[in-house]
């Protein structure tokens, strides 16, 4: 008498998979360890060399039925069999090592047992193929580690061949033969009943038609199928061993089991027969089982996949980067919208000292969408102030253009990002245009509508005051979030400019409210929160540290408007708020910030939009809507101009006049 060997499985793990789980991890577990219900499958074997295989894939996740309308469901391919199975990832490596790995392979092995046990398998007989993954996922450095397990429920002792193993044509007839491959094809069956129907066929059965089989297999032997991954000529595979636990569960001593090959597709004719007696079985489980995966030294050891060097570089790229955020959002704040942070378009106005730095937050924050505009070239003084330009980028006979040389670099930093620029020179009021030029400086303007209207967030970072203003007025009219950050010596201004459009989150209790612009505040700021001195009186050249402290102010003065349901027309809130709550989940959202650097301070100060300001008063605003460049046109060759449109010509005499002082400094000037 031989004994019955059988041929464990191999775990074949699809690199898609450990994507996948990487994707769960971040997205959906983050740091819960709960074990998650999986799916594999395995299918015939088409060598003897090749051992028989379960399948884990990027779709093992996806459910086996449906519980919401539209979800996917996992899906066998043909001819293949499923696996029902359980993944315990853990949070460490720690966790992974210290996980109770024989209680959970205990486990799946009890669910077997009560599933035998409760007749659960007639119904659905894929429930004696269940498995188990431990994992620990490193994401960061793109390494997974594993280990694998199949349950098979063990007999008190060895099960032996009654006869020697024989090929399925020698069992049965070629009619029979070719009456159970004609009842199988397609079928997908894993575990069947067989009864022989005279000379010529044969009948198959699912699992639930086993009384009718047995009574009737009383004077003869019980005959069952199943697909057999394995394809050595006298091992049947791993799924078998459950099978026959179930039929020595139901008192059967001798069994005859056909083990369907199905090579290629092609017949069923290298399938083969073993005649088995089963041992004594007992009625209640006597916790054995067996079928840790082993390593190629026959092992019961982790095993480890690292995906680094089979990934794109920019893909590596991109997951690092987004991991960075999602750590953020894990443990310190769940509310974090880093999808609506990626998917917000910025426009740089200004690519220099305040440019270079506002992209460099901007990227660090995950946003993907950055276009730089500037019309100068990179000068042998920017490379050490401004953060995107090295040397190379100025030895030129000219050095480079600014907007494209910033979003070249940025691409360098982090390819992922979709970096533009426009070569672009502002048109500023005062600064008058000679009629031979109108035209040119119409397409200048279409350009900035354009761009300014393809963009969620512009940010004013311009080396002067006036060029300020065409993009304000511009942001007001198109209703986008203008974020301005301007520099003085030692000061610095950072701030966000109303909105005249009501918010659809408005309703009563919490409505938004219409902030000033750069330029209200700078026609009716309080003078005593200036310390005596106005931006524009400073001095031109600024401290190196301040540039890199508005910037970062400015980037995050727009995520925290991001966060707050009102956004563009949420109230400004002041430090005296910072202890009534704060109504973002990053903390107050204020209005301005005046930074100064002589204190190390910055104090947030607010206004509301000032009706006669010469920016975003309506007066302005709607006149730019009405005549576009032709009003545009008037102010650049007069700026005296707006004063009527503002309605503020009436003050003119109690001293409140609009100059376009050339000193002022919105970012430090190439010397
Ligand atoms: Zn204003």
């Amino acid at each position: 008498m031989s004994i019955l060997q059988f041929k464990e499985f191999s775990s074949f793990i699809n690199i898609s998979f450990w994507n996948e789980l990487a994707q769960k991890k971040l997205n959906i577990f983050k740091l819960s360890d709960a074990p998650v219900n999986i799916s594999a499958f395995y299918t015939y074997s088409s060598s003897a060399q090749l051992d028989p295989f379960l399948s884990i894939e990027y779709n093992s996740f996806l459910p086996l039925t449906s519980s919401n309308e539209g979800d996917s469901l996992y899906k066998l391919p043909p001819k293949s069999y499923l696996s029902n199975g359980i993944i315990y990832n853990y949070n460490t490596k720690e966790d992974f090592k210290q996980a109770p790995k024989q209680k959970i392979f205990e486990d799946v092995s009890l669910n077997i047992w009560n599933d035998i046990k409760n007749g659960n398998v007639e119904r659905d007989s894929s429930l004696l193929s269940r498995f188990l993954i431990l994992t620990f996922a490193d994401i960061k450095n793109h390494q997974f580690y594993y280990l694998v397990g199949v349950p098979a429920l063990s007999f008190e002792s060895p099960i032996t061949l009654r006869s020697p193993v024989q090929p399925i044509n020698e069992y049965f007839t070629s009619n029979q033969v070719a009456s159970l491959k004609g009842q199988l094809v397609g079928s997908q069956q894993q575990f069947f009943l067989i009864r022989k129907e005279g000379q010529d066929s044969v009948e198959v059965a699912s699992l639930d038609k086993w009384s009718s089989f047995v009574d009737e297999a009383k004077n003869g032997t019980l005959i069952v199928g199943f697909s057999d991954p394995c394809s050595l000529p006298s091992n049947p595979g791993w799924p078998l061993r459950n099978f026959l636990y179930y039929i020595g569960f139901k008192q059967i001593k001798d069994v005859d089991v056909v083990c369907i090959r199905d090579v290629k597709g092609q017949s069923i004719d290298t399938s083969i027969v073993l005649q088995l007696a089963l041992p004594e079985t007992p009625t209640e489980w006597s916790k054995k089982s067996v079928g840790w995966e082993k390593d190629p030294n026959g092992k019961i050891l982790p095993r480890l996949i690292s995906l680094a060097s089979t990934m794109d570089p920019l893909k590596l790229a991109t997951q690092s980067v987004d991991l960075n955020l999602k750590l953020m959002r894990w443990r310190i704040m769940p509310s974090l919208d880093l999808e609506l942070i990626q998917n917000t378009k910025c426009l740089l106005l200004g690519s220099g000292t305040l440019g270079c730095n506002v992209a460099r937050c901007l990227l660090s924050w995950g946003v993907r969408n950055i276009t730089f505009v500037d019309s100068g070239k990179v000068s042998y003084s920017n490379p050490v102030r401004q953060s995107l330009f090295n040397f190379e980028d100025c030895t030129g006979a000219k050095g480079k253009d600014k907007a494209p040389a910033a979003a070249e670099n940025l691409k360098k930093v982090f390819p992922a990002v979709n970096a533009n620029s426009e070569i672009l020179s502002i048109p500023m009021p005062g600064h008058s245009v000679a009629e031979g030029l109108k035209d040119e400086v119409k397409a200048v303007y279409d350009k900035l509508v354009d761009l300014i209207q393809q963009h969620d967030v512009i940010f004013l970072l311009t080396d002067s005051r006036e060029s300020r203003w065409l993009p304000t007025v511009l942001g007001r009219l198109h209703n986008k979030l203008v974020i301005n950050s301007a520099l003085g010596f030692d000061t610095f201004l950072v701030g966000r400019h109303g909105s005249r459009v009501p918010n659809a989150n408005e309703k009563e209790g919490s409505e938004g409210v219409d902030l000033g612009c750069y330029f209200c505040n700078d026609v009716i700021a309080p003078t005593d929160t200036l310390k005596d001195r106005t931006l524009d009186q400073q001095c031109t050249v600024t401290r190196p540290g301040l540039s890199f402290v508005a910037s970062s102010m400015a980037v995050e003065l727009m995520v925290s408007v991001l966060h707050h349901p009102l956004q563009g027309r949420a109230p400004a809130e002041t430090d005296q708020d910072i202890h009534s709550g704060s109504s973002t989940p990053l903390g107050i959202l204020p209005h301005q910030l005046r930074g100064f650097l002589s204190h190390f301070s910055a104090l947030p100060v607010y206004s509301t939009a000032y009706k006669n300001c010469t920016a975003c008063s309506n007066g302005v605003v709607d006149e730019l809507e009405k005549r576009g460049f032709d009003f545009v046109h008037e102010v650049l060759n007069d700026s005296s101009c707006l004063t009527k449109y503002a309605g503020i010509d009436q003050y003119e005499d109690a001293g409140v006049t609009i100059e376009w002082d050339e000193d002022f400094s919105g970012d430090d000037e190439d010397l």
